[in-house]
C-alpha cells in the first residue's frame, strides 16, 4: 500500500468544533494507524471570516488532544501563488474562462431560469466569449454538460451525479482569490492527499471536486465522508444542545483521553469495547468500521468517561491539571504532597476537574461553610457530650492516624452505646460542611490533628448556640 496521506482542513471561522475534532481524530488515527502522513492545514481564504483568534483557538485544540501533525500548519493565503499556477493550467486547456458577468446578472438570470421551470445554474453565458483578465472579472470551470460522476465514497458507498446538474463554478474569485472547491483540490493534489475524510456535508461538493481532479489529470484521492453529530433531538449538533466547542470542554475539567476516546467512539465501533487507550486506538482504528448512521452526542457518557480517566491516571498529574481549576476559586495555597493525598480520595468520587475542585474544597479553605440543611439535620443540641468527649479523645492521640482514629471512634460509640454512624455523620458535617465526603478516618488522617481539633471546636460552639 502506498503511503498514506491524510489531512485536516478547518476554516478558521470560530473555535474548533466537536465535529470538527472528530473529522480530526479520524485523519490523525487512520494516519497514525497505516504510517502515513498527517497534514493540517488552515483554509483561511475566507477573508472576512478566518480570523486569527480562531486559527489560535483551533491550533490550541488540536494540542490540548494531542493530535500532533506531521506537515502543516499550511495557509492558503500563502499560497496564492500555486492556485494560480494550476488555474493557468485549466486557462491553457481551455478548461477554464474568464466571465464578466456581474453578481446581480447572473442572480437575476437564476432567477428567470428558475421561473421558467429551468435549472437555476450559471447559463454560460462568457464560456466562448474568449475572454481575457480584467477587474471585476471571474474565472470559471468548463464543467462538462453531459456524462455521471460517481462518487465511490468509502463510508457511503457509491453516489452517482448528473454532469448537467452541475455549474460551470467559479474557481478564482474577482478579488484573484481562490474559491474553496478549487483551493482544496489544487491542495490535496499538490499535497498528495490521497484519503479525504470529512464530514459528509461537503457531498455535494466532491462531484464538483473530482471533475476538477479530472481535469487537472491528478489522481482521485479515496473519500470518506463521515455522518454528521446530532444532538439528542437528532438535530444537527449545535450550541443548543450544549458547549460545542473543544475547548469549552476543558474549561469544564474534560481529560483530553475522555474527549479523544468519546469522540472516537463516535462513528467509530469496536465490538462492544468503549475504553480505548490512545495507544489503542492507533492500533484499532480503520475505515472500515466507521458507521454509515450518524451519532447522537451523549453528554452522560462522555461524563462516564471522563469519571473513568480521572480515576485511572496517577494522583500527581490529577493534581497538576487541577490547579488552575484551584486558583480560580482562590484556595489557600498547600504544598504538591498535601493537594496529591486529597486528590486521591476524591478521584473516584468526582467526574470532572470543576466537580473536583468544588468537591477538594474542605481539604483547602480555613474553615468550612456548613450545608444549613446538613448542620440541621446532623449538628444538633444533644451532639455536645459525645463532641466533648470526641474533642478530648483526639485531643490525647498520638500518632494521628486512620486505623488509631477508627479505633478511638468505635470505642466511643460503644461507651455511648450508638451505632458508628450516629457520631460519624456529624463528624463529617462538622469537617467538610456537607453529608457525603471521601471516608471519613481518611479525611481525618489528611486534614490532620490541628484542622480537626479546630473544626470539631466550632461545630461544639455551633450545637452548645443551638442548645441556648
Ligand atoms: N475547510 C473545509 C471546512 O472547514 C474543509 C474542507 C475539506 O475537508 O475538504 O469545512
Amino acid at each position: 500500500m502506498e503511503q498514506v496521506i491524510t489531512r485536516f482542513a478547518p476554516s478558521p471561522t470560530g473555535y474548533l468544533h466537536i465535529g470538527g475534532a472528530r473529522t480530526a481524530l479520524f485523519n490523525w488515527l487512520f494516519a497514525r494507524h497505516h504510517g502515513g502522513k498527517f497534514i493540517l492545514r488552515i483554509e483561511d481564504t475566507d477573508r472576512e471570516r478566518s480570523t486569527e483568534e480562531s486559527i489560535r483557538a483551533i491550533l490550541d485544540a488540536m494540542q490540548w488532544l494531542g493530535m500532533d501533525w506531521d506537515e502543516g500548519p499550511y495557509y492558503q493565503t500563502q499560497r496564492l501563488d500555486v492556485y494560480r499556477d494550476y488555474l493557468q493550467r485549466l486557462l491553457d486547456k481551455g478548461l477554464a474562462y474568464y466571465c464578466d458577468c456581474s453578481p446581480e446578472d447572473v442572480e437575476r438570470r437564476r432567477q428567470e431560469a428558475l421561473k421558467a421551470g429551468k435549472k437555476p445554474k450559471y447559463d454560460g453565458r462568457c464560456r466562448d466569449k474568449g475572454l481575457g483578465p480584467g477587474p471585476g472579472r471571474v474565472v470559471r470551470f468548463r464543467c462538462p454538460q453531459v456524462g455521471t460522476t460517481v462518487l465511490n465514497d468509502l463510508i457511503k458507498g457509491a453516489i452517482e451525479f448528473e454532469n448537467s446538474e452541475l455549474d460551470d463554478l467559479v474557481l478564482q474569485r474577482s478579488d484573484g482569490y481562490p474559491t474553496y472547491n478549487f483551493a482544496v483540490v489544487v491542495d490535496d493534489v499538490s499535497m498528495k492527499v490521497n484519503y479525504v475524510i470529512r464530514g459528509d456535508d461537503h457531498v455535494n461538493n466532491t462531484p464538483r471536486q473530482i471533475l476538477l481532479y479530472q481535469a487537472l489529470e491528478a489522481p482521485l484521492p479515496r473519500f470518506a465522508h463521515v455522518p454528521m453529530i446530532l444532538g439528542p433531538d437528532r438535530t444537527r449538533l449545535s450550541k443548543r444542545h450544549g458547549a460545542t466547542s473543544v475547548m469549552a470542554y476543558k474549561d469544564q475539567g474534560y481529560l483530553p483521553e475522555a474527549l479523544v476516546n468519546y469522540l472516537a467512539r463516535l462513528g467509530w465501533s469496536y465490538g462492544d469495547q468503549e475504553i480505548f487507550s490512545r495507544q489503542e486506538l492507533i492500533e484499532k482504528f480503520d475505515l472500515d468500521r466507521v458507521g454509515a448512521s450518524a451519532g447522537v452526542f451523549d453528554q452522560e457518557k462522555l461524563l462516564w468517561l471522563n469519571a473513568h480517566y480521572i480515576k485511572e491516571k496517577p494522583a500527581g498529574e490529577i493534581a497538576g491539571l487541577l490547579k488552575p481549576f484551584l486558583a480560580q476559586r482562590n484556595y489557600p495555597e498547600h504544598d504538591d504532597a498535601y493537594l496529591e493525598r486529597a486528590v486521591t480520595t476524591l478521584q473516584p468520587r468526582c467526574r470532572t476537574l470543576q466537580e473536583m475542585a468544588d468537591a477538594i474544597a474542605f481539604y483547602l479553605v480555613e474553615e468550612v461553610d456548613y450545608d444549613p440543611k446538613a448542620a440541621t439535620k446532623f449538628l444538633k443540641p444533644e451532639l455536645a457530650a459525645p463532641l466533648r468527649s470526641l474533642i478530648e479523645t483526639l485531643r490525647g492521640m498520638e500518632p494521628f492516624q486512620e486505623e488509631e482514629l477508627e479505633k478511638a471512634f468505635r470505642r466511643m460509640a460503644e461507651e455511648m452505646g450508638v451505632k458508628l454512624g450516629k457520631i460519624a455523620q456529624p463528624v463529617r458535617v462538622a469537617l467538610t460542611g456537607v453529608t457525603a465526603s471521601p471516608g471519613l478516618f481518611e479525611i481525618i488522617d489528611i486534614l490532620g490533628k490541628e484542622t480537626v481539633l479546630r473544626r470539631l471546636e466550632k461545630a461544639l460552639e455551633f450545637v452548645e448556640a443551638r442548645a441556648q
